[in-house]
């Protein structure tokens, strides 16, 4: 398929070739009519003034209409067929003009056909199919006239000029060589041979142009390998890049060239499909076809010795007439392909209404939360923790925003934070507010042993953030406050860049910081991630202590895993402890430490305050 950009050039000439053909068309008629020999140069004159009419047509028609791809093709025939022509025209002209040596307008017509060959050298460079007939319609002719001459200069100049459109030809071929090495690099993908994310939103914005005219209907895919980290990780660059290779000719070998595919980067592929007419769209078929594309994907690939398998989450979003952009289509996709992750992977969701909504108060929240944060309309409260014994020994820092009179729970608003960046900010002031406190508590006498804060993925894995935690800690902390503080840490962490979260985590500790795994039994647990993440406690999971007095399985679960802590040197705290009866059989599984409603609620600074100065003598 031809190209947009060349398209777009090849309209720029028209007008260029129209005006070079008309000035010196109408100079040589002029001159002719001065030497009586007006006729032929009139009826070609006339006939130049046709084609430049044509061609003018052939120009309005590219810029009033916004053309699909086989619009642009039967298009480009035309203009192709008008070039042919217009030089054409003036090799007829030297045909009728070659033998008239008396008023010498044969040495003009000689003249323009070397100029034009020169102009269509260095104009239509950029199609061969072009630029080669043309140079022999305007050169070969003349070398036949000087060899027809049959005088020694003639057969010279004949050669000269065979030479000549050889060298033309040769240039010409060159720079067009250059310029489609160039242009290939600028629209594609260098590992995959797919186009690249840019020309695919070039493509995708023009098409949205068309579409808002034609009214037509068309539908994005994209397309996010499953756990691709996992072979790039466990096999190597070099394996993960020949899968990518091969997931991308199975892409274009079942889009035969039907639809724009591209590779959007790192292991996202997306499809621009065909337009089609409202009555002939059905959401069913781009459905179909992403589920055919699926099974394809998920067919077994064979890469050296490896046999490999892989699955896709593809998220398809419709497109219209609209106002939106091409940035905002993909967008749009893109939540839906992150919505097919979050419902387990390996799936396919069409971007709804349901999704816009959703996305609409993610939205709002996250406008609402920078400022919230701004207003410090974010705290912490702090929920108290119990040892065995019933002795209340520490707490856990919890953020809380009131909206007005709603709370908006931490589960919905930390992953926001996370994703918007602004966990960051966010998490450094909260851990100086959390300081301030433990700080403050220590200066009254409260001496809490245990002081939970928790510390997102996304904080762990900016460079700076043990520095960060090392001026704090300079600030507030001294050396024995510090060892009562333990970082919660979800076992997530263990699913991103590992080498770089365990070398944060140890800067962290040498600073007298200890760690606990949260939320342990949900995420990504395993006996390889519990060695790696050497942590002091283990938090048991609420959805395991809910049922833990009176379900077998539970009961067995937690039991095991307070074996297997207690057997690597770790303790255990048990969250969510409700009720009397999970208390004691908690206790009965000799859990180190309790957090619950049982005994206390999180609470605001102040009440917090006063918990622990009632249960001080306790602590
Ligand atoms: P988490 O770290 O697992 O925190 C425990 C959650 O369980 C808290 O919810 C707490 O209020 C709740 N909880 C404690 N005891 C009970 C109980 O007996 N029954 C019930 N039903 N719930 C109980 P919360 O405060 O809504 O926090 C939810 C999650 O948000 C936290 O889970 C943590 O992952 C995150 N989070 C909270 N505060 C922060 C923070 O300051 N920074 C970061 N990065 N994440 C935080
Ligand atoms: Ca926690
Ligand atoms: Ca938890």
């Amino acid at each position: 398929m031809l190209e947009q950009k060349n398209y777009q050039f090849y309209n720029n000439q028209i007008i260029f070739i129209i005006l070079s053909s008309l000035i010196p068309g109408l100079v040589f008629t002029i001159l002719a009519w001065m030497n009586q020999i007006v006729t032929g140069a009139l009826v070609w004159y006339a006939l130049l003034i046709l084609v430049s009419i044509w061609g003018i047509i052939l120009k309005y028609q590219y810029e009033s209409k916004a053309m699909n791809p086989d619009e642009l093709s039967q298009w480009y025939a035309k203009v192709t067929i008008f070039y042919y022509t217009i030089f054409s025209l003036w090799t007829l002209l030297f045909i009728l003009y070659a033998v008239e040596v008396e008023s010498k307008l044969h040495y003009i017509v000689i003249f323009m056909q070397l100029g034009f060959s020169v102009i269509a050298s260095a104009l239509l460079v950029i199609d061969r199919k072009i630029f080669v007939p043309i140079l022999l319609i305007l050169l070969l002719p003349l070398s036949f006239y000087f060899f027809y001459m049959d005088v020694l200069y003639g057969y010279v100049l004949a050669v000269f000029n065979m030479v000549f459109l050889g060298i033309l030809l040769y240039a010409s071929n060159n720079t067009y060589k250059l310029i489609q090495k160039n242009d290939y690099q600028a629209k594609h993908d260098m590992l995959t041979g797919l186009y690249n994310r840019r020309y695919f939103l070039e493509y995708m914005e023009k098409m949205i142009i068309r579409l808002n005219k034609s009214k037509k209907i068309a539908y994005l895919l994209l397309i996010d390998l499953d756990h691709f980290k996992t072979i790039n990780d466990s096999l190597g660059h070099e394996i993960g890049d020949q899968v990518l290779q091969s997931v991308a000719r199975r892409i274009q070998n079942f889009t035969e060239d039907k639809h724009i595919i591209a590779r959007f980067g790192g292991d996202e592929f997306t499809l621009l499909s065909l337009e089609y007419k409202e009555q002939e769209y059905n959401s069913d078929d781009a459905y179909a076809l992403a589920k055919e594309l699926l099974d394809i994907l998920k067919e077994p690939y064979r890469i050296n010795q490896h046999r490999l398998h892989l699955s896709a989450s593809i998220g398809i979003k419709q497109i219209t007439a609209s106002s939106s952009n091409g940035n905002e289509f993909i967008k749009e996709a893109d939540i839906a392909m992150y919505e097919a992750k979050d419902a387990g992977r390996d799936g396919i969701i069409l971007f709804n209404e349901h999704l816009a909504k959703r996305v609409q108060a993610h939205h709002e929240t996250e406008q609402k939360l920078y400022f919230a944060f701004k207003d410090k309309a974010i705290k912490l409260y702090y929920q108290p923790l119990f040892d065995k014994n019933k002795v209340m020994i520490g707490c856990e820092a919890l953020v809380r925003w009131k909206d007005g009179d709603t709370y908006i729970p931490p589960d919905i608003f930390i992953p926001i934070a996370e994703k918007t960046g602004l966990i960051i900010d966010m998490g450094y002031y909260l851990l100086e507010e959390a300081f301030k406190t433990l700080v403050e508590w220590h200066q009254k006498g409260m001496l809490i042993q245990h002081f939970a804060i928790n510390i997102s993925v996304k904080q762990l894995l900016v460079d700076t953030f043990s520095d960060h935690v090392e001026i704090l800690c300079d600030q507030y902390l001294s050396q024995n406050v510090r060892e009562k503080v333990y970082f919660e840490v979800t076992e997530s962490v263990l699913a991103e860049d590992v080498s770089k979260i365990i070398g944060t985590m140890d800067k962290i500790k040498s600073l007298g910081i200890q760690f606990s795994m949260d939320d342990f039994g949900t995420g990504y647990s395993s006996l390889a991630t519990l060695r790696q993440f050497r942590s002091n406690y283990l938090k048991i999971d609420k959805q395991f202590i809910d049922e833990v007095h009176c379900n077998d399985d539970d009961h067995a679960i937690v039991s095991a895993t307070i074996s297997m802590a207690h057997g690597l040197g770790k303790k255990v705290i048990a969250e969510g402890v409700e009720t009397k009866e999970q208390l004691e059989a908690l206790c009965g599984l000799k859990c180190d430490l309790i957090q619950g409603y049982y005994y206390a609620k999180p609470m605001p600074l102040k009440q917090a305050c006063e918990f622990i100065k009632h249960n001080y003598k306790a602590c």
